[in-house]
């Protein structure tokens, strides 16, 4: 690591990348992005769009959007993730839209609240259209080619550190040497840092199949005094379509109407009889068999290091839940593509056995086994080194998104990746940084849960982590969000415009049912309903809400006013959900007006933990430390730190310090 200057940047800079083609401009950058995956894609993208001059550098540019796994996008709580990054206008949404090949809402049974909106993927379009997206129609935005070796770190002078002893990230060093400046740097490596894939007893060095991985990067990390851990997670084998007997295995077919997850599509691509079918099937004894027959061959299974407990591999089920049929749905990779992908069979066998298990399995006695399934193993930041920025505490200017800070999964990334690149834009164009919350957003309790919490298996979202899923729906993100993202500079006025007219159409809607007031005896007579014995009054609104089958299209034949509203669907939709919804989020926008007094706390930098007056017991004082959460709201969720603990800190921290306090 080395300071530079500019000079010497420039004509380097020139002749080292006169043959990359869409490095255009040969100036230092505002913000620069490393890695053209999920979190990466959305990170430039995210700065560019804030008018930051921003600079992508990623290994290849055909792994651009890339899915490393499985060929699907959402599901419970990610679908969540994808509509919050729609709403900050971020690209993944509106990819899915134009690039799936079945488009489905998981758990229907259970309120609007938890659905899960998930869209198989055609792996090919979805990495053509991000690709076209990012290259052709993002202005502000260049990319280059290469590997990215080292950081441009400077150290604080005499002067700074007695302000604030802290590093700072200038730009990157390329592994030919190069050296790029910026304002501001993000990291979104995935699995690349120190990677290596293991398949049986062999190892190879590699971020994901077919990539080197990200050695130099790895040493400069940990050289900064970051805290790193290891991480491993796995892939399943590829099986040829035409090999597979689906006449032994249940059928899934899509929605109809398939729903778009992006709020500025009325539909998606493909038509509802167009789209593609998944199967199920389930695994034997015979799966377990060669699983148990076959430990002493399979190094990743062996390892200590954790994997995703949420997406296990069908090593860890059988080893823990042994004796049990094992659920595998099977998954096309594409519209054009005679790959499968059976999700649940992510294995780590050597690649002859992972036939034999393949075989074992009704409906794929004679699969071919097309690429067999490999592990990863890498190296990742404690994310408790972060701020809620995605700013690392110790190096101003440097921030990390996706895989590296111990997650799972293209939806964390790419939620991490747009608060990164947004934060990262804002830092370079002297901005304050986009903050979200965990009570208003699913993007807030990803990175509180990481920076305050840290996590030492990979972390996936699911809607139980949230305490207000009530409110945090995947219906009214745009509501949610739009605005702050438009105030932030991430938004376009063509989404806001499009928002303030869904919220204008949805508070006047709101109103007129409210307005409608009569004696429960009549909404009686009217509906012929038994329902809502009371006398009382009740508004359109509370009978919608109170009474299960009244819909507001059913309301609207006996009362005329009511039929505008039905005239969009969509709204329809929206406005029947906020009737459901109104009096329990009620109770909650409560709870949230209390914390949220709590949250905007900010606790000051240079707190004394280890203060008499606080009266903390050790382990308190040691989690307050490794944590130092900048917000009394942090404070609060880390376990073990008492309430009446959370109050001292208070009382101390408003008596003892300056904090500025909003
Ligand atoms: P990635 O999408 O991995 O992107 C990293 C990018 O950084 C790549 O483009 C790479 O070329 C680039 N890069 C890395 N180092 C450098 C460097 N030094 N210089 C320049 N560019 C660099 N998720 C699940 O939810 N379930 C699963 O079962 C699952 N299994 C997986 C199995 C495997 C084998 C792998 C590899 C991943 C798996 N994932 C799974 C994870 C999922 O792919 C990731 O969570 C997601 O892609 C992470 O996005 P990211 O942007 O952080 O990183």
């Amino acid at each position: 690591m080395f300071s530079s200057t500019k000079y010497s940047f420039l004509s380097t800079l020139r002749k080292s990348l006169i043959s990359n083609r869409w490095y255009s401009h040969g100036k230092a950058y505002d913000v620069i992005v490393i890695g053209g995956g999920h979190a990466g894609s959305e990170a430039c993208a995210a700065a560019a769009r804030m008018g930051a001059r921003t600079l992508l550098i990623t290994h290849k540019k055909e792994t651009v959007g890339e899915m490393s796994c499985n060929p699907s996008f959402g599901g419970i709580g990610k679908g969540h993730l994808i509509k919050e990054v729609d709403a900050l206008d971020g690209v993944c949404g509106r990819i899915c839209d134009m690039s799936g090949i079945q488009y489905k809402i998981l758990n229907r049974r259970k309120g609007p609240a938890v659905w899960g909106y998930r869209a198989q993927i055609d792996r090919k379009l979805y990495k053509r259209n991000m690709q076209n997206e990012l290259f052709n129609n993002t202005p502000n935005l260049d990319i280059f080619v290469g590997g990215v070796e080292d950081l441009i770190v400077d150290k604080p002078n005499e002067y700074e550190s007695k302000i604030k002893n802290q590093l700072s990230c200038k730009g990157v060093i390329m592994n030919d040497g190069t050296k790029i400046l910026s304002k501001s740097v993000v990291i979104t490596t995935g699995t690349f840092l120190n990677g290596h894939i293991n398949i049986g007893l062999t190892i190879i060095p590699a971020g994901r199949i077919g990539d080197k991985p990200a050695i130099g990067l790895a040493k400069t990390l940990s050289s900064l005094g970051l805290r790193m851990g290891r991480l491993k997670t796995g892939t399943p084998p590829r099986l040829k379509a035409d090999t597979i007997n689906y006449n032994v295995c249940e059928q899934s077919a899509g929605d109809d109407p398939p729903l778009p997850f992006s709020f500025m599509n009325d539909e998606v691509w493909i038509k509802a009889k167009d789209q593609l079918n998944c199967h199920i099937t389930y695994t034997t004894p015979g799966v377990e068999k060669v699983v148990k027959d076959n430990l002493h061959v399979n190094r990743h299974v062996m390892e200590e290091i954790r994997g995703p407990r949420y997406c296990p591999s069908i090593e860890s089920k059988v080893l823990k839940f042994g004796g049990r049929n094992h659920q595998v749905w099977l998954e096309p990779e594409g519209l054009d593509s005679d790959l499968i992908y059976p999700n649940g069979l992510s294995c780590t066998l050597p690649a002859e056995l992972q036939v034999d298990l393949i075989h074992s399995i009704p409906g794929l006695e004679n699969a071919e086994v097309a690429r067999p399934g490999y592990g990863v193993e890498y190296d990742y930041v404690d994310p408790r080194e972060l701020k809620a920025s995605l700013e690392l505490k110790k190096v101003g200017g440097l921030f990390l998104a996706g895989q590296i800070n111990g997650t799972t999964g293209y939806e964390e990334a790419a939620a991490q990746g747009i608060v990164a690149g947004i934060n990262g834009a804002a830092f370079a164009l002297d901005k304050s940084p986009l903050i979200l919350s965990r009570t208003e957003s699913y993007i807030g309790v990803l990175i509180d849960d990481l920076t305050t919490l840290g996590t030492n298996e990979p972390y996936r979202m699911f809607t139980c982590r949230s305490e207000f899923r009530l409110s945090l729906r995947p219906d009214n993100a745009d509501q949610r969000l739009t605005g702050k993202g438009y105030e932030a500079g991430c938004v376009s006025k063509q989404r806001y415009d499009k928002m303030k007219k869904i919220a204008e159409e949805l508070s006047h809607g709101i109103d007129l049912l409210k307005g409608i007031s009569k004696p429960c005896s009549h909404w009686r007579k009217l509906l012929d309903i038994t329902a809502v014995k009371s006398h009382a009054l009740k508004s359109a609104f509370d009978i919608v809400d109170l009474t299960r089958g009244v819909t507001i299209e059913k309301l609207s034949e006996v009362i005329p006013e009511l039929k505008p509203l039905t005239y969009n669907k969509e709204l329809l939709n929206r406005l029947h959900i906020e009737t459901i919804y109104e009096f329990l989020t009620k109770e909650q926008l409560e709870e949230i007006r209390q914390l949220k007094q709590d949250e905007s706390y900010k606790l000051p930098e240079d707190l004394d933990y280890n203060s008499n007056k606080l009266q903390l017991k050790f382990e308190e004082r040691e989690k307050l430390l490794a944590v130092q959460p900048q917000t009394i709201a942090a404070a609060s969720r880390i376990p073990g730190v008492t309430p009446t603990s959370i109050i001292r800190l208070l009382q101390f921290a408003k008596k003892e310090y300056s904090v500025e306090n909003n």
